[in-house]
């Protein structure tokens, strides 16, 4: 299927990059060390640093108005799930880079979401917040970014009129995941257009791990 050789790819490009040792401390430059390819040097990219990447939670790690739609009650909850591709996928993001979920709803309801989908065993405790109905999660994302001076901080999610624009608003890098209804969303105010979008969960490797070397090398 499209998404398992999507995946194989990006495996395989993984096992690429961890051929790659510091040539040197001067410029970031990586040098191959084995021959494999005649690739002869990358420049350090995102993938060799820690970044904050901030999640939001219904339609963005699960597909929420597939599996639950607007009406459900809290045993429908017990039915959602992430194809296990991704969860290994999340997990190895989480070895890298400094994971939250920003979630904004009904507190009993989402954390029962999580439990369900075994996002605990990948986002810490203290990297979970939900936000109240009537606030609004700008808040979060400022104390996050106060708390790790330096680090480049992306916001996914699936809301332009949310998680987007208020990441937007504080400058940070806005990854737009096109799922779910409001993926027919237009964006109405600039603050509203993402810095990125993508279909999948593991799509995030083309903005994480540098697109050039991609569509030059591996196309
Ligand atoms: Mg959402």
């Amino acid at each position: 299927m499209e998404k398992d050789s999507n995946y194989r790819r990006l495996e395989s490009l993984k096992n690429l990059y961890e051929n790659y040792i510091p040539a040197d401390n001067l410029d970031n430059i990586y040098k191959l060390t084995k021959q494999i390819q005649p690739i002869p040097e990358i420049k350090l990219n995102d993938m060799f640093r820690f970044n904050n990447l901030i999640f939001d939670l219904d339609d963005t790690l699960y597909s929420k108005t597939e599996q639950l739609g607007d009406d459900y009650s809290f045993e429908d909850i017990d039915n959602i799930n992430i194809p296990i591709e991704e969860i290994d996928y999340l997990k190895d993001l989480s070895e890298k880079n400094n994971m939250y979920i920003v979630t904004k709803g009904d507190e009993t309801l989402q954390r029962r979401k999580i439990e369900v989908l075994g996002l605990e065993d990948i986002f810490t405790k203290e990297n979970i917040h939900i936000v109240p109905l009537k606030e609004d999660k700008k808040e979060i994302f400022k104390e996050i970014t106060k708390g790790t001076p330096g680090i480049k901080t992306y916001v996914i999610g699936d809301r332009i009129d949310s998680e987007i624009q208020y990441g937007n608003e504080i400058g940070l890098e806005t990854i737009r995941i096109m799922k779910g209804k409001y993926s027919e969303m237009t964006p109405q105010i600039p603050e509203q257009e993402p810095n990125y979008e993508i279909f999948e969960i593991i799509n995030l490797d083309y903005i994480l791990y540098n697109n050039n070397f991609f569509d030059e090398d591996l196309a």
